[in-house]
């Protein structure tokens, strides 16, 4: 395979000191703040934290904020206390040379999409801690995408929406009881621009109503070679109310929530064209931005005078659409006069009724009581459509199967493309060191390749439990220092906050269990059982510790008592210690919990984990997944690359399926996880773990990485939709 990321091939050279004035200084430093390329790569990163350690951590890692705190002459002098110069010259010599490298993957493989490039909408985007324009699975998926498009060279542009505060920061009050806070993010401090027209005009784009106009400036990002654009309905002209209508991500009723969708959608689709950008393929990530298709007919009719029927068409050979979603609540829904109050005008100009309307939303498109489902939009006018699993890809079969009747469930044209992670984003900087040391030179550029991580085979295995190890005590200092400043936060006693400075044992088997807390997800599913579980937390030999993160969405008052029941552990004598609740899971959070746990626990109710990611970034740094067989673990789980919790079955009870789960989670700690654990040979290495780690790492890291995703996407949808080629989705 060809380049993928520009390599650094010579030395850096010495400067003559002349040739960085603090201001060029500066300007460089600021250059690499504003392209969010440094969220993967660690050289950069590290060259933030140095200018100044504590207020990075105190500013969120946001490297913009950070220098707004420097003048050019404090930053200089800074630079010369620590001799940085040679390594920002060098960062941002290796930024230049990765937005010129035209030597990409893409160039061979998605030329077809040439100046047509990839329309990429989503409702969010976790790209990083900094970023607030996330709530979980579904942004983060969204980010690694768009940095892997970025990494092969994929012509590809990204459209989103700019929330001001975001999803909630997440605290326990003293109960344990989830309490959500906003905080207003500084626009000065997100790294983007106006996006501008030919002109240099800001670009603003209307929406009409029927109650009124929606309008939305246009935000420019830059993610590595991507332009990410983000609406923002914060902008004169807008209501009090509609300036406020993008503020938050999931916020608000079913009126907000169109709103958001209808900017989103027809809004993205009105930004791209006066930008001049003419996109050859829709990929619709979730149902959230289905409207965009709409408007895409809208253009193909009045601008080349196609009839409604054919202008349909043509925008579905050209859109490809990504579901995530196997929770039947889990899919938006409007009832009829939403749906007219805010596509009423579009429709007049797409000369349909309103039943032919609500009938692309249902369905059964004649059925009146049937409200308008924005899967059911994105199915109907795709030509191609996936799942992100195989399993899901099954399960979505199954749920949609009746809106192709005529048809057998294995014909129902819902193919699947499994999720992956962005490597260079999840690697701890340790392992990718060791990686370093072992890989074959620029194997960076080929990490979406199977040959080249079968060289973790041949590190020594003392080396790698070495830095596991050392990423362990990382991941314990960062506990202990969150769980103290949460005490003292809650105004716990300086005994507690003190004692939160000693919690947990490196030496223990440390698990990692961190989720949104729906109640499917069942994180408590390991306290069903509260003497089995005190048995295992406390085995004088062979003890293990548990820590956990995640958020309930504001209005799930099971999860949030959920949350109560797992944080209030620490009360009971019995897990006091073992079992640790760590508050506000964000990317950052993430981060550390996947590069130090030796097991990453997953048991959600089969089949509702669409895919999930976050064990794929645990295996990235050499943790074990322990899952039930659902999501990506059903079709990575090999028997010997981790552990399989159950047989992967499902009772028709809810309540029966949980027990057995229970048991089946118990037995695979108990049997498998800690007697490989702790099996330790003459120079206390535990060979058998070793081992495990290292298949982990070759069978699992290349096929679950985003850019195989992204590969497979190039090739199975986007290259042949960009063809306005007719077919069916055949990628599964
Ligand atoms: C990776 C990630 C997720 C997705 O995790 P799953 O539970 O495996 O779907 C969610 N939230 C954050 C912050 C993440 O980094």
């Amino acid at each position: 395979m060809s380049h993928t990321e520009a390599a650094p091939a010579e030395s850096t050279p010495k400067l003559a000191l002349s040739e960085l004035s603090p201001q060029t200084l500066y300007d460089k430093c600021v250059a690499l703040a504003r392209n969010l390329w440094w969220t993967w790569h660690p050289e950069v990163i590290n060259l933030f934290r140095d200018l100044d350690p504590i207020r990075w951590r105190q500013l969120d890692h946001n490297p913009i904020a950070l220098l707004a705190e420097f003048t050019p002459e404090r930053l200089e002098m800074r630079a010369s206390e620590l001799v940085l110069y040679s390594r920002i010259n060098y960062a941002y010599r290796r930024l230049k040379e990765y937005m010129n490298n035209t030597q990409t993957w893409g160039r061979t493989h998605a030329g077809v999409l040439g100046s047509k490039p990839v329309a990429y909408f989503s409702a969010e985007f976790g790209i990083h801690e900094s970023v607030p324009i996330y709530s979980g699975g579904l942004g983060v998926l969204s980010g690694d995408h768009i940095k892997s498009a970025s990494g092969l060279g994929i012509p590809l542009v990204a459209i989103g929406l700019f929330y001001d505060q975001g999803y909630f920061k997440q605290h326990l009050d003293i109960d344990g009881y989830q309490r959500e806070e906003y905080l207003a993010t500084k626009v000065e401090n997100v790294p983007m621009e106006p996006a501008t027209d030919d002109e240099g005009n800001q670009i603003t784009v209307s929406v009409d109503t029927r109650t009124g106009q929606l309008l939305a400036k246009v935000w420019l990002m830059h993610v590595g070679r991507i332009h990410l654009y983000l609406l923002d309905c914060d902008v004169e002209g807008n209501s009090p109310e509609d300036r406020e209508l993008t503020s938050r991500l999931y916020g608000g009723d079913h009126r907000t929530r169109i709103r958001q969708e209808l900017v989103l959608g027809v809004g993205g689709v009105r930004a791209l064209a006066a930008l001049g950008i003419t996109p050859g393929v829709y990929h619709l990530n979730e149902g959230h931005s289905a409207f965009a298709t709409l408007e895409a007919i809208r253009e193909r009719m009045e601008n080349d005078g196609q009839s409604f029927d054919n202008a349909l068409r043509d925008v579905a050979q050209h859109t490809v659409f990504t579901t995530h979603t196997p929770v039947p609540a889990g899919h938006d829904r409007f009832d009829g006069g939403l749906i007219e109050e805010h596509l009423g005008p579009l429709r007049d100009r797409l000369q349909i009724s309103y039943e032919q309307l609500m009938g692309l939303g249902r369905v059964e498109p004649h059925n009146e009581g049937e409200s308008f489902c924005m899967t059911v939009l994105g199915l109907k006018l795709s030509r191609r459509a996936n799942a992100v699993s195989q399993l899901h890809g099954h399960v979505s079969r199954r749920m949609w199967s009746h809106l192709w009747p005529w048809r057998v469930e294995e014909e129902i044209p819902i193919g699947h493309i499994t999720n992956g992670v962005h490597v260079p984003s999840w690697l701890a900087w340790q392992m990718l060191q060791l990686y370093e040391r072992n890989f074959p030179v620029g194997w960076l550029q080929s990490m979406g390749e199977h040959e080249v991580w079968q060289r973790i085979h041949q590190v020594d295995p003392g080396e790698l439990w070495e830095v596991h190890y050392a990423l362990k005590n990382l991941l314990l200092s960062f506990v202990r220092r969150r769980v103290s400043r949460q005490c003292r936060r809650r105004g716990e006693s300086d005994a507690v906050v003190e004692a939160a400075r000693n919690l947990l044992d490196p030496n223990a088997l440390t698990i990692g269990l961190a989720r949104r807390f729906a109640t499917y997800k069942r994180a408590d599913l390991f306290m069903s059982d509260p003497e089995r579980l005190y048995r295992l937390l406390n085995d004088p030999e062979r003890p293990i510790q548990i820590i956990v993160a995640g958020k309930a969405h504001p209005a799930d008052e099971p999860g949030k008592q959920l949350i109560k029941k797992i944080a209030n552990a620490r009360h009971d004598g019995r897990f006091a210690n073992r079992v640790v609740y760590i508050e506000d899971y964000d990317i950052n959070v993430c981060r550390h919990l996947i590069q130090g746990v030796d097991v990453w626990l997953n048991n959600p109710r089969r089949p509702l984990e669409a895919s999930g990611t976050s064990g794929q970034k645990a295996v990235l740094n050499g943790g074990l997944n322990c899952s039930i067989l659902d999501g990506w673990w059903a079709e990575a789980y090999d028997g010997s690359n981790g552990f399989a919790i159950g047989k992967g079955t499902t009772h028709v009870s809810d309540q029966i399926t949980d027990q057995r789960d229970a048991e089946f989670l118990y037995e695979t700690l108990e049997n498998e996880v800690v007697p490989l654990f702790y099996e330790r040979d003459v120079d206390g290495l535990p060979r058998g773990w070793i081992q495990r780690m290292m298949n982990s790492i070759s069978s699992l890291a290349w096929r679950f990485s985003a850019h195989r995703m992204v590969m497979d996407y190039t090739r199975t949808a986007y290259n042949t939709a960009a063809g306005g080629l007719s077919c069916d989705m055949s990628v599964r």
